[in-house]
């Protein structure tokens, strides 16, 4: 099982019209406000529907058991700190931090978030709204000292060309197949895929591949986990996902179900 590798969960959210941001110079960190557990789409719809902006005002969003949440594309300007939209992303922690105190998780997660994102636009400026606008904003109990430490971050790259690489990297492995990891789906891949489906009670890494693929896919393996043994409770859940995919149910993967894996 992979474990402690920040996981962004992305959205579907239908947007507004947004402006693109040409530069992105700090972070402005908020705090939802409210000591009520709120969803990341009960902010989305409120900012959309009440306040009649193009979505949720935030870039992300950091619940209080340490997940992480995608808010509107990390590209556009955010609506979350009049005057400092145009040069920042928003972060937004679940939670108020004039009433409470920020749990380990969530101060972790947007530990790893805020590291994430200074190296990636190599920034170290990490502001509370209160600092750029008039507000109580994240709140006095707000830990921004802890937030602003030098974190570390394993982001988890689940783009679809670094899924097609390891599952030819897997497919090398168990049978040499010589295939040159390019992340795309050609000939040989296919073909080594096929002369390697996987089916009940083979041990592979090709297995393990689908097995990781299929929690990807938000199903579970609670009684074995990623364990590269193609036994009957990850044969169960590949029937599961053929059948929700519309594709032939036979719980054998072949290149029909490596493509529902994606
Ligand atoms: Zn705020």
């Amino acid at each position: 099982m992979r474990r402690n590798i920040m996981k962004i969960v992305e959205n579907n959210f239908k947007f507004g019209t947004m402006d693109i941001r040409n530069t992105t110079e700090q972070i402005v960190c908020h705090h939802s406000g409210v000591t009520v557990l709120q969803s990341v789409e009960i902010i989305h719809d409120y900012h959309k529907n009440t306040k009649g902006w193009a979505g949720i005002g935030y870039h992300f969003y950091v619940r209080k058991d340490g997940s992480i949440y995608r808010g509107r594309p990390e590209n556009t300007v955010g609506a979350h700190a009049v005057g400092a939209n145009y040069n920042s992303i928003g972060i937004c922690f679940e939670g108020n931090f004039s009433k409470e105190k920020m749990s380990e998780e969530q101060l972790n997660a947007g530990k790893e978030l805020i590291a994430y994102l200074k190296e990636k636009y190599n920034i170290s400026k990490i502001v509370g709204h209160k600092n750029v606008d008039t507000s109580e904003c994240p709140g006095n109990n707000f830990p921004m000292d802890e937030l602003r430490e030098n974190g570390s971050y394993n982001i988890e790259d689940d783009s679809n060309e670094n899924v097609v690489k390891e599952l030819q990297k897997a497919l090398n492995k168990d049978n040499n197949s010589g295939l040159d990891i390019d992340g795309i789906i050609g000939p040989l891949t296919t073909k080594a895929i096929n002369n390697n489906m996987v089916r009940n009670f083979s041990v592979s890494e090709f297995a393990r591949w689908v097995q990781e693929r299929l929690i990807a896919k938000g199903y579970s393996l609670n009684e074995f986990g990623v364990d590269g043994k193609y036994g009957g409770e990850t044969e169960g859940k590949v029937k599961e996902h053929q059948q929700k995919t519309g594709i032939d149910v036979d719980g054998i993967v072949g290149i029909n179900t490596v493509n529902k894996l994606l």
